[in-house]
């Protein structure tokens, strides 16, 4: 390990991310103070991680040759987003370069049911489901008893913040509403709070996780409303979120960062909803509220070295700016003076030039001496802040 930190911090570990969004480029901010070699493949300059990327190179990382020719180039390769060619990724294994997560765990990962599989497979708590082939399965599997309304519909693939999740609650929505393709059917958990574990692990298997969040949803959006963090819940509570966080992170080896979203239900279970292998909105609060950000232990773990520390300083508050409903165009915030006068208010934003209906443009992160004052002043954020044209 000493050699390759020694490499790292001589910049001579290039250290290569596929994909150029709003968490590359978050991630670059704490490379850039290691000063580490860090390279971009996205599809054009005009993405958020550009301007801060040692070396940017155009390309589609969903494309094989792309990635082939982009990872050929590097030491360490991570990703900001699952939805990778991961064919052309097992191959960079082979020729020697270093990926992280593996593309193994990406496989699984990029697939809602295989994840449900290996949370079977591993007696890793997660909610009854069963996988179908399409909407007609679905309606004779109904037909048959096998399912019972209501339940929840996923996309095995492709489908991100809540697009790709239907319910289906009525036999006219079994008629109309379900999604097309290969799905994940689950049972509809009677949630009591989401709620949001970051676990960082290290190729020597050391594991670091930071504070449970909980999330509260908008429900018109399907994002993230706000994310209070610590999430208000029994000390017990909280080591048995981070212990199954951890106990999956181990069970999938990786290294890296793994985002674990669970569901605690009204009778006290906890589930594992889904995972990310990567920073994570709900990760975004560490920035400030914690000695170590996310973005500093992903790249501590995909570089393997000694995880920082997670404490968390304050209660914070994180608020995602979303683009206004109805407006579409160049976009124009308003309210940033007000917003930047509270005390202990953070506003991140990610050079997005368009706005769209909920398109996540920027987050907020509030700190506070408790959950009751942080909350009153995101209220006041949410007040002034607008993102619009
Ligand atoms: P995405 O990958 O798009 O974020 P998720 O699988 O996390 O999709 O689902 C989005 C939201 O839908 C969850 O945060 C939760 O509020 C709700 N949801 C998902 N699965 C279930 C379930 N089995 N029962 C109840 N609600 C669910």
């Amino acid at each position: 390990m000493t050699d390759s930190i020694a490499k790292v911090f001589n910049g001579e570990t290039k250290l290569g991310i596929l994909g150029g969004g709003q968490l590359g480029k978050m991630m670059a901010l704490p490379a850039a103070n290691w000063h580490l070699p860090y390279w971009i493949l996205d599809k054009d300059e005009s993405v958020p991680a550009a301007p801060y990327a040692t070396k940017f190179v155009a390309g589609d990382f969903r494309k094989e040759e792309d990635v082939l020719r982009f990872g050929r180039q590097v030491d360490v390769l991570t990703i900001e987003i699952e939805h990778v060619h991961t064919g052309a990724l097992h191959q960079l294994v082979k020729e020697g370069v270093i990926v992280h997560p593996a593309p193994s765990v990406l496989d699984i990962i990029k697939d809602k049911g295989a994840q449900k599989l290996f949370y079977e497979e591993h007696q890793l708590p997660s909610s009854p489901f069963m996988l179908l082939e399409d909407e007609g399965a679905i309606r004779a599997a109904v037909k048959e008893g096998k399912i019972q309304l209501p339940f929840v519909q996923k996309s095995r693939t492709g489908g991100y913040d809540g697009r790709g999740v239907t319910v289906i609650k009525t036999a006219d929505d079994l008629a109309n509403n379900l999604l097309p393709g290969p799905a994940l059917i689950e049972e509809l958990v009677d949630i009591d709070k989401e709620l949001g574990v970051v676990v960082a692990r290290n190729a020597d298997g050391e594991m670091k996780s930071f504070p449970v969040v909980e999330m509260a949803f908008d429900p018109v959006a399907n994002l993230v409303d706000y994310l209070l963090a610590p999430a208000q819940i029994t000390q017990a509570l909280e080591q048995k979120a981070i212990a199954l966080a951890e106990q999956t992170a181990a069970a999938y080896g990786l290294s890296g960062l793994l985002a674990v979203e669970l569901f605690l239900t009204k009778s006290g279970e906890l589930l594992i909803n889904e995972v990310a292998p990567r920073p994570h909105n709900s990760g975004h609060h560490t920035i400030e509220s914690c000695l170590t950000s996310q973005f500093e232990q992903h790249l501590r773990g995909v570089l393997n070295l000694p995880l920082g520390d997670t404490r968390l300083l304050q209660t914070a508050v994180m608020l995602n700016i979303l683009g206004e409903p109805g407006a579409s165009g160049p976009v124009n915030y308003r309210g940033m003076g007000e917003v930047l006068g509270i005390p202990d208010v953070f506003v991140h934003l990610y050079g997005k030039k368009e706005t769209r209906p909920f398109r996540k443009m920027g987050h907020v992160t509030i700190m506070a001496a408790n959950p009751q004052e942080a909350l009153q002043k995101a209220e006041k954020v949410k007040a002034v802040l607008r993102c619009g044209v």
